[in-house]
């Protein structure tokens, strides 16, 4: 994981992760309104830090506010979907 760069993410990748997640924070779960999209973070739910990749699945859109507040940190439930997901596409590419 040495030399990766964190991706400059433009508005319609944004727009999508808004669309993908059903206009949601992936945290706080309450709506972000369109007008909101330009102050959200994109957020890895498997840390980028730990080697979380750039899959839509992997990211989501925040409040600021509850991005910074969550920092660095991973649930369970989500390092082991986002682990169990990259072995059985590991098994099935070879
Ligand atoms: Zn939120």
């Amino acid at each position: 994981m040495v030399g990766r760069t964190r991706t400059a993410y433009c508005s319609d990748v944004r727009r999508l992760l808004w669309l993908f997640h059903r206009k949601v924070c992936g945290l706080c779960h309450l709506q972000i309104m369109e007008v909101e999209l330009g102050a959200t973070h994109i957020d890895h739910r498997f840390p980028f830090v730990y080697g979380g990749g750039e899959e839509l699945d992997n990211l989501s859109l925040m409040h600021a506010r509850c991005n910074l507040g969550k920092g660095v940190s991973v649930s369970t439930s989500d390092a082991l979907d986002y682990l169990e997901a990259l072995f059985s596409s590991s098994r099935g590419a070879s």
